[in-house]
């Protein structure tokens, strides 16, 4: 990166201090990842400089022979590895996939049935703020207050009142397994489509370790750098009989030039999914979730639905006097990073919540397994109890920065060892 220094010694100094911080904080944030040197080399090419509108063999510029092989790689892997039908792998983000999908199908003022905010769903998925819910009229299903898990029953009674176009399946802060062929039964008992927004648990699916919405569902979105571990961005699959309409929303209808240097990216990213490693790693993942879940538990922590299927869970933090903003403040003090979250039926608002949301990919990938998840349900509980103690959180910090020392990240990134 000399020439980097030499040029903007500012941004260099950021990113440097970046790689510095990635490497020293042990980092729960459920859609994060570290993606691998070669992702990182496809994105960091000189495939950035070119322009691609179209599609492969079908585009409005010259010059475009080396980037089709790109993208028709990309595409095929995520078919091969998802088993979709069709792929548009264009999208510049999970947010634009979906927005690509109700542009192509809803009408404004259509009704989607999906998760409340609060409950664990996604700003795209119709929050009034957002498009989706300037655009739409949204009903939302969400947890039951008793068990937190979702209450299907509550859903179809909902579908059958409201009638919606659209019905979303997927969430940010859900730690249950989502029952698609359930959603399906009841998209199919009114007629709606059905979107499954998959951008949390994609990695657990491609390893066959969350049930698959792929073959019941008209549309599958899903972000590629979360439990996929690829670049920042997105994807879109459905039956073919949609195919045409995808791709004429995405392209000319909502994006210019795809990111061709992303999408070489997400290629080797599709590669990576189909080895042995990225599967023990997904596996890994929901042992480490689970590990640390059950500690904590243990330690006298709330933990929302009272455990977790997948990749995150939540903390109810309403008996241990601490909000989730201070929470996430706190830890970070202490060197671990993670996000304040709503819990279902919080009686906080949503920028100081009742809640925290932690996940374990970025540490399962980082090589951590269930003993080191034992340390860390330590380090924050010892945090938490001292979170008005700047000098203990101090310690933790200390010791932590050592422990992630053991779990070398980056290695290659010599350029940035000081
Ligand atoms: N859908 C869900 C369920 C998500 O959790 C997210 C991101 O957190 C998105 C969509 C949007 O992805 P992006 O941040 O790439 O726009």
């Amino acid at each position: 990166m000399n020439t980097l220094k030499d040029v903007d010694p500012e941004i260099y100094a950021a990113i440097h201090d970046e790689v510095k911080r990635q490497r020293t904080h042990i980092e729960l944030i459920a859609s994060e990842n570290y993606c691998s040197n070669a992702v990182m080399q496809a994105q960091g090419s000189i495939m950035t400089n070119k322009y691609a509108e179209g599609y492969p063999d079908k585009r409005w510029y010259a010059g475009c022979g080396e980037i089709d092989i790109a993208e028709k790689l990309a595409v095929q892997r995520a078919k091969d590895i998802f088993g979709a039908e069709h792929v548009n792998v264009q999208p510049h983000s999970g947010s634009s996939s979906n927005m690509a999908v109700l542009f192509s199908s809803l009408s404004p003022g259509n009704k989607i049935l999906s998760m409340d905010l609060s409950h664990g769903g996604h700003l795209t998925h119709g929050f009034k703020k957002n498009f989706s819910g300037q655009l739409y009229e949204k009903i939302t299903y969400g947890v039951s207050e008793k068990t937190g898990y979702i209450d299907y029953d509550k859903v179809r009674k909902l579908a059958k009142e409201s009638m919606p176009h659209m019905i979303i399946a997927g969430a940010s802060a859900y730690p249950r397994e989502l029952d698609f062929a359930e959603f399906k039964k009841i998209a199919d008992e009114v007629g709606a489509l059905l979107l499954a927004d998959v951008a949390h648990i994609a990695g657990l699916i491609v390893a066959g370790l969350h049930q698959d919405p792929v073959p019941l569902a008209d549309f599958v979105t899903t972000s590629t750098h979360k439990t996929l571990r690829g670049p920042r961005g997105g994807i879109i699959m459905c039956k073919s009989k949609y195919a045409t309409k995808i791709d004429q929303q995405i392209f000319p209808g909502i994006q210019g030039g795809p990111l061709m240097h992303v999408i070489a990216a997400k290629a080797v990213a599709f590669k990576e999914a189909k080895t042995q490693e990225f599967k023990d790693a997904q596996v890994q993942t929901l042992k480490n979730t689970n590990k640390l879940c059950s500690e904590l538990q243990s330690k006298d922590y709330t933990i929302v639905s009272g455990g977790t299927d997948n990749h995150l869970f939540l903390i109810d933090l309403s008996n241990k006097n601490i909000s989730g903003t201070e929470a996430q403040v706190t830890l970070e003090k202490a060197g671990i990073i993670l996000n304040r979250n709503m819990i279902p039926f919080d009686k906080r608002t949503a920028n100081d919540p009742s809640g925290i949301r932690m996940g374990t990919p970025s540490v399962t990938t980082r090589g951590m397994k269930e003993p080191e998840m034992l340390k860390i349900a330590d380090w924050i509980d010892l945090a938490l109890k001292a979170h008005e103690d700047d000098s203990k959180l101090k310690t933790i910090k200390s010791e932590i920065v050592a422990f992630c020392a053991t779990y070398p990240l980056y290695k290659d990134l010599t350029d940035f060892d000081d």
